[in-house]
């Protein structure tokens, strides 16, 4: 079966912290997928229904990637690959600790204190940032919030 990709963007970007994880206690590299902005028509179903466009966005519950992002990430985000998700009973493109493997869930890395949760422009500006080669498209949500927009205004969008 091949699913239909319900999210594009013009282009995005490979969000990369450093946090510990939660089971193993080793420090382990996380990363996320920016967008600038994205149209979803995940819930058009009909003629009348209108896409859900919205702005700077990070990728959530990745259910699925186009062939050329998919090759990026292999390249430069080894430990983002797809896993299942107990909490989600799915499965989805997750972050896994290099040391045991664990996936680190959504909730917890971009929950408060997560290493995607900032509230000062200085935080965001020192994330590492991996340019995309191209547009984007996938199954995926967009979740928007206010430092999103600010890698915008570091990459000059
Ligand atoms: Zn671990």
């Amino acid at each position: 079966m091949t699913l239909t990709l319900t999210l594009a963007a013009p282009s995005y970007a490979l969000l990369q912290a450093d946090t510990t994880c939660w089971k193993c206690g080793e420090s382990t590299r996380v990363a996320t997928i920016w967008v600038p902005s994205f149209t979803d028509t995940s819930d058009v179903e009909g003629p009348e229904d209108e896409p859900e466009i919205g702005g700077a966005a990070t990728l959530r519950h990745i259910e699925d990637l186009d062939d050329n992002v998919t090759d990026h990430v292999r390249e430069v985000a080894t430990w983002l690959k797809p896993g299942h998700s107990e909490t989600a009973e799915a499965t989805y493109w997750a972050n896994h600790c290099p040391h045991c493997d664990a996936l680190q869930g959504d909730h917890f890395e971009m929950g408060v204190n997560g290493p995607f949760f900032f509230q000062h422009r200085a935080e965001a500006d020192a994330l590492e940032l991996i340019p995309g080669r191209g547009p984007l498209t996938a199954n995926a949500s967009a979740s928007q919030s206010e430092w999103m927009d600010w890698i915008a205004l570091r990459l000059g969008l």
